[in-house]
């Protein structure tokens, strides 16, 4: 549905005004002119749309998310594709192919996709198969559950076309028999073993929905699954209120619910920088929390297109496209960084 179509609707059945209150159509918009929304705080600058932010400097993925969306495409195609660009990279170290392994050798992916109505899909600990998002998204379209585990996962990958392939490069198998070998790993805070994709768009309806996959910690124990295909942990969406992803230390996000966190706290009038400046501090504050010792960061936007990002560490950023523009934003932090 078109923007123009879905704000007459909303408006002719009263429906829209939760949402619609936030939602306000820009006067007499010609069909050329930019979908936009219009912040609720009254700030008069229309807010241009599409936008899609993403966890890390994932500007490739931003960036193909974003031009599918400017080009009227579809928003779950454009997280996914998105997503499948870091996927296939494998210089990318922490997602798809080419992701670090757990301590077995073995790479295992985790990711899920949370579309506008509330409907999710996610694969946890799948091997073989380098596109877990496009997984995701058909556990979510295409069968009656929501996740789907290890081999089930994969064969069902398989019955719908996917092939089978080996995740591990040359780079990795060699990065993890020096790990095996030196035992004198030290994990690297922002760039060892972090760096999931969790991305969220809002389209030109105004409507969002997100997406995250990733190889997970690095050397992690066999059968680990972490926050990024939890839904309500490594990402949450509702769409009367907004969205958010997490990367990091997968554990203490599972044990904050934090994206869950971060929606509710938005839909109690926090904005989407403070919402997740205060999920981060739910960890830091925690009482004997380790903090000092590992990363969570949090992005996420709301219903009126504002968005924010927060982690505990400086070095994280946020990726987002809006308006053609594509940039990567430094995230404020709690901890710095020792020069
Ligand atoms: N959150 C991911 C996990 O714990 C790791 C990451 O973001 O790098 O599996």
């Amino acid at each position: 549905m078109k923007r123009r179509d879905f704000l007459k609707n909303t408006s002719l059945t009263g429906v829209g005004l939760a949402v619609g209150s936030s939602l306000t159509s820009c006067k007499d918009k010609t069909t050329d002119e930019k979908a936009s929304v219009i912040p609720a705080n009254k700030n008069t600058t229309p807010i241009a749309l599409p936008i899609v932010i993403a966890t890390w400097n994932f500007k490739n993925a931003t960036a193909k998310a974003g031009q599918i969306l400017q080009a009227g495409g579809n928003i779950l195609d454009a997280l996914e594709q998105g997503c499948m660009v870091e996927e296939a990279d494998i210089k990318n170290e922490s997602v798809g192919k080419g992701g670090r392994p757990d301590r077995d050798g073995n790479v295992t992916l985790d990711a899920c996709i949370m579309n506008k109505d509330g409907n999710c899909g996610a694969v946890v600990y799948m091997q073989n198969i380098t596109h877990a998002i496009s997984v995701a998204r058909k556990v979510m379209e295409d069968t009656p559950h929501v996740m789907l585990a290890g081999k089930g996962a994969e064969n069902f990958a398989v019955s719908t076309g996917m092939k089978r392939e080996d995740l591990l490069t040359e780079s990795t198998r060699r990065q993890w028999k020096e790990w095996l070998v030196e035992a004198k790993y030290k994990p690297i805070i922002n760039i060892e073993n972090h760096d999931t994709i969790g991305m969220l768009a809002m389209d030109e309806n105004g409507d969002i929905s997100g997406a995250c996959t990733t190889s997970g910690l690095a050397y992690k124990m066999g059968g680990r699954v972490g926050d990024s295909p939890i839904i309500g942990s490594g990402l949450f969406v509702d769409n009367e209120v907004g969205g958010c992803v997490a990367t990091g230390m997968g554990e203490e996000v599972v044990k904050t619910v934090g994206s869950f966190l971060v929606v509710e706290l938005m839909r109690q009038g926090k904005s989407p920088q403070e919402a997740c400046k205060e999920a981060i501090n739910r960890i830091v504050n925690k009482p004997n929390s380790n903090y000092k010792n590992f990363q969570v960061g949090y992005v996420a936007i709301n219903k009126q297109g504002e968005t924010g990002s927060f982690s505990i560490h400086e070095g994280f950023s946020m990726a987002k496209y809006q308006d053609g523009k594509n940039d990567n934003l430094k995230s404020e932090f709690v901890v710095k960084s020792k020069a």
